[in-house]
């Protein structure tokens, strides 16, 4: 596209011309046209000298006094390096240079609505500008708009409007017009690339309750927008392939978990991915970026974890932009793929870390368990019931409140050991244990004792309460379906009275009880407080 900066050489021709008289004049254009729109300015420079970038700018396009006609031309109009036109009040344009012909993209303008070329958003503002000038309420105005050529290329450019001939309301303005494209494109691109600084931060930093996984889509969501692209890629390194791990594709092509081989550089996915040009484990570091727009397009940056290649992150397409990938666009997938780098960097650790504390605890809680219980019957262990019964015996005895414990013995387990042998009788041993504890209630502890004995420790529970929890515990075992011979259990019950002095006195009662339940017959239930003296 034809662009005309307003150099300093430019501003000093324009100067000179100004004082070149009207030369040679030829026909343009063969039909007859009205006199008034065609009618060439007597001063167009100072119309110009507004314009919001060239401020510099001031020459003056001297005109004979006389109105030409239509076909008359005027080489300081018609050659000016401007784009020049002659507007009337209804946008026509009654005469207009070869420089604004080949600005709106046409052989010759003249004739032309000028409206035409404006973009539609522009419009009313523009219009704006010229209605200023025609209602005579300002000698020239000027602003910026944007234009179609005719070939649908998108210009900017600024305006610069001057009224015509002396009447005050005049009939045809002067329109200067100054392409100002690449500096929009280039204010455009920077602020863009502001947006997406701000757009990444909103990401990485925004909203702290979304994990990882969110914001990488989000980051690839935004990628692509960003540079335009169809779709995003975060792939990682697997040995000889390459695999997607997040991914942002309008049509699906390329999907989450896939795998591709690197020696694939024949298909749109291989396109898609650049799998033709990914960088290895020994060259990564000479490819920041690595970028194609030939035949297709291709932004990607390696994404390094621990100071290794871990993978890339890419934006493609399976045509090439209409632009080539600036240097914002490479300074910022750059800081994409750092950014992907280092908070995988810091998953991995978390990771690391909640897995080592995961272990740790499993490992304490096995010692514990290991410590606490017994492992034939699942039930905890002597150990176990020792401290529990230290504890609920200083409570009780500062607190005055009950205390009971119940000491239970598989009756004739000897003679089942001898005629069913050792591992059934574990097997006895196991539902015994199971048919307790399932039939206890929570505050209650129970524990195996030892060999065939259990023990139930039974807080805020007095004698009797201890007797009927003990008594139905006799009928659950003395109830069980056994499998090889019907199983029982006797037991002694001990409470918590002034003649206990300490919970070892508490145990040996309970066990005294247990004797005389054995005595007595065995599949029974004895209190301590029921056991003649003589027995104790
Ligand atoms: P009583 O009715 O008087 O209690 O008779 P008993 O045979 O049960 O008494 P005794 O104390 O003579 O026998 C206890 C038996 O329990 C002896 C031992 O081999 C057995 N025993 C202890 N611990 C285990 C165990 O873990 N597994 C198995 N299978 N048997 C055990
Ligand atoms: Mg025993
Ligand atoms: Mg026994």
């Amino acid at each position: 596209m034809p662009r005309l900066p307003f150099s300093p050489l430019f501003i000093l021709s324009a100067a000179l011309l100004s004082a070149v008289p009207c030369g040679a004049q030829a026909k343009i254009g063969t039909a007859p046209r009205p006199a008034a729109p065609t009618s060439l300015p007597l001063l167009v420079g100072a119309a110009l000298g507004g314009l919001a970038l060239g401020g510099a700018l001031g020459f003056a396009l001297k005109k004979p006094a006389a109105p030409k006609t239509s076909g008359e031309t005027d080489p300081l109009f018609d050659e000016a390096p401007i784009p020049l036109a002659l507007v009337d009040a209804n946008e026509k344009i009654g005469r207009a240079n070869a420089a604004f012909s080949r600005f709106v993209g046409i052989p010759d303008a003249t004739g032309q609505v000028f409206s035409q070329w404006l973009h539609p958003d522009d419009l009313a503002r523009v219009r704006a500008l010229f209605s200023d000038v025609f209602s005579g309420a300002s000698a020239q105005s000027s602003g910026e708009s944007r234009f179609f050529r005719a070939d649908g290329t998108l210009l900017h450019a600024t305006l610069s409007i001057k009224k015509q001939g002396q009447k005050r309301e005049p009939d045809t303005v002067l329109l200067g017009l100054q392409e100002v494209t690449a500096r929009v494109e280039a204010q455009n691109e920077l602020s863009g690339a502001r947006e997406a600084i701000s757009a990444l931060y909103e990401v990485i930093a925004g909203d702290k309750s979304r994990d990882l996984d969110a914001k990488i889509k989000s980051l690839l969501a935004m990628g692509c927008g960003r540079f335009e692209l169809p779709v995003g890629v975060l792939g990682r390194f697997a040995g000889d392939e390459f695999e997607t791990l997040f991914v942002q594709s309008v049509d699906r092509r390329i999907r989450p978990a896939l795998t591709f081989s690197r020696a694939d550089t024949d298909s749109s996915e291989a396109r898609l991915l650049g799998l033709s040009q990914l960088p290895t484990r020994a060259n990564w570091r000479d490819f920041p970026v690595v970028a194609v727009n030939a035949g297709h397009a291709y932004l990607g940056a390696p994404v390094a974890v621990d100071g290794e290649l871990f993978g890339m992150l890419s934006f493609s397409g399976l045509e090439a932009r209409p632009k080539l990938f600036g240097d914002e666009s490479a300074a910022l997938l750059q800081l994409m793929a750092q950014w992907v780098g280092a908070e995988i960097e810091r998953e991995e650790a978390r990771d690391t870390l909640e897995r080592q504390q995961l272990a740790l605890v499993a490992a304490n809680e096995k010692l514990e368990q290991l410590a606490t219980h017994d492992p034939l019957t699942g039930a905890k262990n002597r150990r176990a019931f020792n401290d529990k019964l230290a504890e609920e015996w200083s409570r009780a005895v500062r607190y005055g409140t009950p205390l009971s414990l119940v000491l239970m013995d598989v009756d004739k387990f000897k003679s089942y050991n001898d005629t069913f042998g050792h591992p059934a009788g574990d097997e006895v041993l196991k539902k015994v244990a199971l048919t307790l504890m399932a039939a206890v209630r929570t505050t209650d502890f129970f524990a195996r004792y030892g060999g065939e004995e259990f023990v139930l420790l039974l807080p805020s529970t007095d004698a009797e309460g201890a007797m009927i929890l003990a008594d139905r515990l006799r009928q659950k075992i003395e109830g069980a379906s056994w499998k090889e011979r019907g199983v029982t259990a006797s037991m002694g019950v001990a409470s918590l009275t002034g003649d206990i002095k300490n919970a070892a006195a508490l145990t040996q009662a309970a066990d005294d009880a247990l004797y005389q339940s054995k005595k007595n017959g065995r599949n029974r239930v004895t209190h301590v407080r029921d056991v003649p003296p003589d027995v104790v």
